[in-house]
């Protein structure tokens, strides 16, 4: 705002010293043709008389006259040099008083050499062509006195009777004069300030025109092509392919834990941080390449295919991974961060730009998911993941969530109790036209489509529903999404949902998973503690797979840690699971959070949890997810995983319990 009011009202000295520029300007438009035209036109003048004095010799003053008009002619020559590297008034000035000082000169020694009554018209003549030629009043006023003196004084000297008679021709010379010049003046100079507004006003909407352009195809904040600009650009590149064959590589880049940053450091130091990802992608890619903001985060880059290899591009990649890996001085602070990047070779020309963006975000959200902070590059089996996922999204958005999706529970185990203590409710669906689709497919399907708030709430309530059925005692684990809890009002309602069925609060434990924390930290701990504040408990699920951070833990209200099954299943092999899981038991110890080890299948898995001290189990062993009406069944089974039953070879009771 302060800075607008300048612009409207600048420093009087400064609007003074733009007019009087302004003014010069006019000036010397208006007056360089003119006075180069007289300069040509005195030459020719000069030439003509010279060439007529040498054909016709005259009396005594001959060679004086000659070497006058030659003098002239030689000055007139100068003049018009001079003129091609005039760039000021001044200048100008002094150019064009020569020009006149030489016709001047010239007429009068003629007649104080050789009077002729006939030859006074000259120096009434001259009055207004002076006021024609020259280019300020000052000078004007100059030549027309000069004029009028010298012929005052050629007539008081040749013929004083008549000075009174010739002082009023020389009146009429000077009114001519004055006339003419201002006539002359302000017709021509204002043509030039009419010519010179329309200029300026060409460039002013010149000047507004690319500033717009500016502003429409860059990112404000990092002055990189913004995502308009950049579809402009992949458009134009997909059209070149089409034309020539020549195939070129594109990115899309997506910052890991960046809300984070935003959260903990504050908007200024998000800022920051997304200006320094512009530089280091412009860095890493090179002058060739094109790199864009496409909004938030989310970064693309096109470079050129030389050459055209997975090589080439994965080069890329890794430079992109590299740079952007290194710490961020954020002002006050320095940070850690990463991206992602989805990599692919666009060679294809039967693929649009929607074609080519859609495979690139694919390789992009395969490296989101499984390989944070690395560059991955599309390939066949990404493209038949995708394909199908594009058919889960179509059947997804056609589906009655009712009908088609179910529930199966999973037992959950006490091993001192010896008894199933609760369900945890894992959600099934049967498309019409996919037959199954496994759940992690349709979950992150739902999320995408921005389906999972109102397929959370009929799962709920058809395990509420079923829940019904079962004894007091039994508990019940529920899968939130990431999304539902990105809303209080899209928990209120799930709380709500259970309020209405009447089933107590802390029969309902809600499992979530790490990623909520990192999507939006804050958000996940305002849900947590909303979530407890009704009753209920929360687990944090897949536990160790994904950031895992102690600090994280400490921050939230969770009462229990879900240990991930990837772990369990490894545990007998691999030295480094057995050390994961000891040590994420012993840390939920420490922080006196309940502990379930999840996907244990078999008796010597269960064997050496049990010695490191592990409690509460879910998995094969003690039962597959199953249909709400075999509940019942499973809970009047008798389990025997006794340390002394586990060590007889021939105990079947686990696999008896899992068929
Ligand atoms: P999760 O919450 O970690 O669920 C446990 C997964 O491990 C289930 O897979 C279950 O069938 C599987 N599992 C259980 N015991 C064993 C075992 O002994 N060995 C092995 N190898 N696997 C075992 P499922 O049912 O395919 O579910 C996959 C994921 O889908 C779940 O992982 C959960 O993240 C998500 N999910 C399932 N149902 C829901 C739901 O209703 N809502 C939400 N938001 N997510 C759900
Ligand atoms: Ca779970
Ligand atoms: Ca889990």
């Amino acid at each position: 705002m302060r800075l607008m009011q300048q612009n409207n009202h600048p420093e009087p000295d400064a609007r003074a010293a733009a007019d009087a520029d302004t003014r010069q300007d006019e000036v010397m438009i208006a007056y360089l043709p003119i006075v180069r035209g007289a300069a040509i036109a005195v030459l020719g003048y000069f030439l003509f008389d010279l060439v007529s004095r040498i054909f016709f010799p005259g009396d005594a003053y001959h060679g004086v006259m000659l070497a006058a008009v030659a003098t002239g002619a030689l000055c007139s020559v100068g003049m018009i040099y001079a003129l091609r590297t005039t760039k000021d008034v001044w200048h100008l000035e002094v150019v064009a008083s020569v020009i006149c000082l030489s016709l001047f000169i010239n007429s009068n020694l003629q007649q104080s050499l050789y009077f002729e009554v006939e030859n006074l018209l000259y120096s009434v003549l001259m009055m207004p062509i002076f006021a024609a030629i020259l280019p300020t009043r000052r000078t004007i006023l100059t030549g027309i006195v000069l004029s009028f003196a010298s012929l005052v004084w050629l007539v008081q000297t040749n013929m004083p009777e008549q000075v009174a008679d010739y002082f009023w021709v020389g009146v009429s010379g000077v009114a001519a004069g004055v006339a003419i010049s201002e006539i002359i003046r302000t017709a021509v100079l204002n043509s030039v300030k009419a010519r010179l507004a329309a200029v300026r006003d060409r460039e002013k909407a010149e000047d507004l025109a690319r500033e717009t352009r500016h502003l429409a195809e860059c990112d404000a904040l990092t002055g990189l092509p913004n995502r308009r600009s950049f579809f402009l650009a992949l458009n134009h590149h997909v059209e070149h392919l089409r034309k020539t064959g020549d195939a070129f590589f594109l990115g899309l880049v997506d910052l890991d834990g960046f809300k984070p940053v935003n959260d903990t450091y504050g908007h200024a130091a998000g800022d920051e941080m997304l200006r320094a990802v512009a530089r280091r992608l412009e860095d890493a890619g090179g002058a060739t390449a094109f790199p864009a903001r496409l909004g938030g985060d989310e970064f693309a880059i096109l470079a050129p295919a030389k050459p055209k290899s997975a090589e080439a591009i994965l080069t890329l990649g890794h430079r992109i991974e590299a740079r952007l890996s290194e710490p961020y001085d954020l002002g006050d602070y320095t940070c850690e961060g990463s991206g992602s990047v989805g990599l692919l070779i666009c060679d294809n020309p039967e693929l649009s730009a929607h074609d080519l963006m859609e495979r690139a975000d694919h390789a992009l959200y395969f490296a989101k998911r499984s390989l944070q902070g690395r560059a991955v590059l599309f390939n066949a089996a990404l493209e038949r993941e995708m394909m199908t996922s594009s058919q889960v999204d179509k059947a997804l958005r056609k589906s009655d969530h009712d009908k088609e999706f179910s529930l199966v529970f999973q037992p959950q185990f006490d091993l001192t109790k010896s008894r199933i203590t609760g369900f945890e409710a894992l959600a099934r669906w049967e498309s019409p036209e996919l037959g199954p689709v496994a759940p992690d497919v349709f979950i992150s399907a739902a999320e995408r489509a921005g389906l999972i708030r109102p397929l959370t709430r009929v799962l709920l309530t058809k395990a509420l529903t079923a829940m019904a059925e079962w004894p007091s005692g039994t508990k019940l684990s529920f899968n939130l999404s990431t999304h539902d809890l990105m809303s209080p009002n899209a928990i209120e309602a799930i709380l709500a949902t259970v309020r209405d069925s009447g089933i107590p609060a802390s029969r309902i434990e809600f499992e979530i998973t790490e990623t909520a924390m990192m999507s939006d930290f804050n958000q996940a701990r305002r849900a947590i503690d909303q979530i407890n504040r009704a009753g209920h408990s929360v687990a944090l699920d897949d536990f160790g797979i994904g950031y895992s951070s102690l600090q994280y833990l400490q921050q939230l209200p969770v009462s229990k840690l879900k240990i991930d099954h990837s772990f369990v299943s490894s545990i007998l092999e691999d030295s480094s699971s057995y050390k994961i899981v000891r040590t994420l038991l012993s840390l939920s110890q420490t922080l006196d959070l309940g502990c379930v080890i999840e996907g244990v299948e078999t008796e010597a898995q269960l064997h050496i949890l049990r010695t490191m001290g592990a409690r509460h189990i879910q998995g094969y062993l003690i039962g597959q997810p199953m249909p709400e009406d075999q509940i019942r069944d499973v809970l009047q089974r008798r389990f025997d995983f006794s340390p002394r039953a586990l060590s007889r070879p021939q105990d079947n009771s686990a696999r008896a319990a899992r068929s």
